[in-house]
Formats: C-alpha cells, structure tokens, sequence
C-alpha cells in the first residue's frame, strides 16, 4: 500500500455553520489520517495565490472574496489514494450534482459555497501541501 498526501480546506460556510468536526469525521472515517491542520483567515494574496490557475476565470474575485469572508480549517490528509478517495468523499463540485452522503450533498449551500476544497491530482496535492506547510516533513 503506498500512502499518499493531500491537501483539504474546509470553507467559511462550512466553519461558520460549526461543520468542521462532522467534515473530519468523513475523512477518519474512511481511513484517512490528518497529519497536519490549522485554522487561519486568508487574506486576499493569500487566496489568490491558492487560487492562481483559476484567475482568468469570471468567478474568480468572486472566489477570493468567499474564501476571505471566514475561518477556513486546512489540513493535510493522509493515506491510500488520498487524492481520489478526498474527491469522492468531496462530490461533484456544484452540490446539485454531488452523489448522496457526499460531503458536498449534505452539506454544500451551492456551487460557490462549496464546503471543502481537496487537491484533483497528486502534483497539486504536492504544491498545495507547501503552500500552507512548508515546514511539513
Ligand atoms: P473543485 O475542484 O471541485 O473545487 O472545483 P474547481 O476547481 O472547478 O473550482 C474551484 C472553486 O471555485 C469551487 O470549489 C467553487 O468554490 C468555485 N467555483 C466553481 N465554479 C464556480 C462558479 O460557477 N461560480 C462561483 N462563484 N464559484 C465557482
Ligand atoms: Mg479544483
């Protein structure tokens, strides 16, 4: 088995409903280990930075903006497939279209307000990770 590291945001809609705990019992309950975590209010660079290859995209101040307007809870998940098993416990982007029991379905407001972030691909997992960690072994 060869473990793998991703990185997770739990979004303000999501902290500010008080849904942390109940997002992270999803991803121990399915055999992913948080091995780093913090909460932090990003700033607009910040944000931005994360969000760089989006920044052509038209929602895209919307999207710093959002991500600014609370608490989000970051974190680094670890174990097999973490990418793709995060995903799948994440749901399809827009909520409308997320599975049943998917965290996006049962807690997700909208497409916008989306509850969590994951990384789609190991490479990304990877910068992410040192984004938000870069002391992180
Ligand atoms: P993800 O990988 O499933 O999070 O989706 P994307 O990488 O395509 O988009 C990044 C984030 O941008 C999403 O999680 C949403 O928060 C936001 N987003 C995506 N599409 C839209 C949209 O049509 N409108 C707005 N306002 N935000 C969007
Ligand atoms: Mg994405």
């Amino acid at each position: 088995m060869t473990k793998q590291r991703t990185l997770s945001i739990i979004k303000p809609d999501a902290t500010t409903r008080n849904l942390v705990g109940k997002i992270l019992s999803h991803f121990e309950d399915s055999g992913l280990t948080i091995v780093a975590a913090k909460m932090v209010t990003l700033t607009p660079e910040q944000a931005g930075g994360f969000y760089a290859v989006h920044k052509e995209r038209p929602f895209f101040g919307e999207l710093v903006d959002y991500m600014c307007s609370g608490r989000v809870l970051v974190s680094v998940l670890e174990g097999e497939d973490a990418v793709n098993l995060n995903r799948k416990l994440m749901g399809a982007t827009d909520p409308k279209k997320a599975d049943p029991g998917t965290i996006r379905n049962l807690y997700a407001e909208s497409i916008a307000a989306n509850a969590v972030h994951g990384s789609d691909s190991a490479e990304n997992a990877a910068t992410e990770i040192k984004f938000f960690f870069p002391e992180l072994k």
